[in-house]
């Protein structure tokens, strides 16, 4: 491919807007372009590496029973009503009327389309398990969309579904699936950790992230050597074991105004984890009480499943005064009537405990679970923090680090079928809901993901596999015959092994091409140039490594060729 003929539209300076590094290189280098907030166009070479994903991931999905297939991008609002989500999804969802005016909705996700495709013409027990899956444009809504074609309105996603005669069937699959998903991320060239995941908005009892780690990742990770890792809101905590003491008789002390944590733990010489903290919340529409130790915070995710509720805040002032009598900072968990009281793992052990007396201006020293207050449910209910102990291994301690989420998969079970009303006939001819799953990949957010992980102040490296281009040459005057005559048969003897080659034929200095191979990141260069010609030579250059030489065109060929073997 001659540079001069495709439309490569490469920048020296990055747009404005453009807020994170691989969306300024996405740019600058030619592979996308910005119509509106969250809406990018696609130029041939940001499809070319778009393509080379998609075919990794269709290799691998195939390769496990995968049928490919196609949906339509607007779905009817009446299959939205039945599984709820016409209303649930919110803002985020695209909405639209057609001439009759019938409602619609833009794909977010196709839970709702592939279940009643499945449950028309799915009726036995023999017809399954099935899997299939589809790229397809997704729309969001977001609220601001950013971060380049990573946090985009319309985005390109692999969905995939597959659907179970029971848990036990989908738990097999569930892990063949999982096992496709690291083939996919390792043939990728990431660097990556698949975690367990909270399931948010999707549902479903069992989820993982595929984490491609990157300081400028949305998600926090954590993980430790023996092997766990998980999302840092499902990141489970250990009990913390507390040094006994002997309980000493309680005290109301005096704190005026002083209602932080921190403010009356130093106006009592006392540590935060010494206190107990107390809130309120209103779950589905209904005050709970939550206890947390001083130096921790409640986990609202977990929280949200404990309780079993889709909505959950804190309570405003006046509520809080009105369950406990005291203003917030003065709230503890005596005397509270007709509340339920929910405490983390690690709060009911801690002897002597501070807590605000439910009168403004005063804590209670020397508390004691059981002896002054009781509570309806302990329970891990507070978020992972530095220096917490890897709950399954119980020795080291846990790491943090960043992520960026490129696929997620779910165990759905019978959600959806079940408001669908998907079932299907068991051997004894008995009617039993279809179990499902679910398996996403954000292949537009892969390009992006990639980016992040594998650049440098000159431009983007392309692992191999996904490159647009294996090769760029940079023939130093391509008007040259001779440079001319080499560059072309180079091209040709690698091109007719299938690698894509990119020929730098724009009558530009040296120093232009060089900036703009570095920038478009193929993996290798080749130089040809009247100085290294006279001895029959040209450069070989990798972009990850830097490392060039100088050798027959022949020996370059075959060099490449073993590297992407065809
Ligand atoms: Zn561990």
């Amino acid at each position: 491919m001659l540079f001069s003929k495709l439309l490569i539209p490469t920048l020296k300076e990055a747009p404005s807007d453009a807020d994170i590094v691989s969306a300024k290189l996405m740019v600058r280098s030619g592979m996308i372009r910005k119509l509106a907030s969250g809406f990018y166009e696609i130029l041939p070479l940001g499809l070319k590496a778009l393509r080379k994903i998609e075919n990794i991931i269709r290799q691998e999905l195939n390769a496990v029973g995968g049928q490919e297939m196609v949906l339509p991008l607007i779905f009817p609002k009446e299959l939205w009503l039945e599984t709820g989500r016409w209303s649930v999804y919110g803002k985020e969802l695209f909405r639209l009327k057609d001439r009759k005016d019938a409602e619609f909705c833009l794909a977010p996700t196709a839970e709702e389309a592939i279940v009643d495709l499945i449950r028309k013409n799915i009726r036995s027990y023999k017809q399954l398990p099935i899997m299939l899956y589809q790229f397809g444009i997704k729309f969001r809504d977001e609220i601001r969309p950013r971060f380049g074609v990573m946090r985009s309105r319309e985005f390109l996603m692999k969905d995939a579904y597959s659907f179970h005669v029971d848990e036990g069937d989908l738990d097999k699959y569930y892990k063949i699936m999982f096992d496709a998903y690291i083939n996919i991320c390792r043939r990728c060239g990431f660097k990556f950790c698949a975690v367990e995941a909270a399931s948010g908005a999707i549902g479903g009892s069992f989820s993982h992230e595929f984490m491609v780690l990157a300081n400028s990742g949305e998600e926090d990770i954590v993980w430790c050597k023996c092997g766990y890792s998980a999302n840092s809101q499902k990141a489970e905590s250990l009990k913390i074991e507390q040094l006994k003491e002997e309980f000493l008789s309680m005290t109301e002390v005096f704190t005026p105004n002083i209602g932080s944590v921190d403010d009356v733990a130093k106006f009592l010489s006392l540590s935060p984890d010494k206190f107990i903290k107390t809130m309120v919340y209103i779950a589905d529409g209904n005050p709970i009480a939550v206890l947390v130790r001083g130096d921790h915070e409640v986990n609202e995710v977990k929280l949200k499943l404990l309780l079993n509720v889709s909505d959950l805040a804190l309570a405003d002032g006046q509520i809080v005064v009105s369950i406990t009598g005291a203003p917030v900072g003065f709230m503890g968990p005596f005397g509270l009537k007709n509340i339920k009281i929910v405490a983390d793992l690690s709060v009911v052990d801690i002897p002597n405990a501070v807590v605000g007396a439910n009168k403004k201006d005063y804590h209670i020293k020397n508390v004691n679970y059981r002896r002054d207050y009781n509570v309806d449910l302990v329970a891990d209910i507070r978020r992972i923090k530095h220096d917490d102990v890897c709950p399954r291994c119980k020795q080291e301690k846990l790491r943090f680090s960043r992520g960026i989420e490129i696929g997620h998969t779910f165990k759905l079970g019978t959600k959806y079928s079940k408001s669908m009303n998907a079932v299907y006939l068991d051997s004894n001819g008995k009617e039993k809901p279809i179990v499902m799953g679910c398996y996403g990949i954000g292949v537009t957010r892969i390009l992006a993901a990639t980016i992040e992980q594998s650049h440098d102040e000159d431009g983007i490296i392309w692992p191999e596999s996904i490159a647009p281009f294996e090769v760029t040459i940079v023939p130093i005057d391509y008007a040259d015959l001779r440079i001319k005559n080499v560059t072309d048969k180079v091209c040709e003897e690698l091109s007719r092994k299938g690698l894509d080659v990119l020929i730098d034929d724009r009558d530009e200095r040296a120093g232009v091409k060089f900036k703009d191979a570095d920038l478009v990141g193929s993996p290798y260069r080749i130089t040809i140039g009247e100085k290294n010609l006279i001895n029959g030579n040209v450069e070989l250059k990798s972009r990850r490594d830097k490392s060039s030489r100088c050798l027959k065109p022949e020996a370059a060929v075959s060099e490449i060729l073993e590297i992407f073997p065809r």
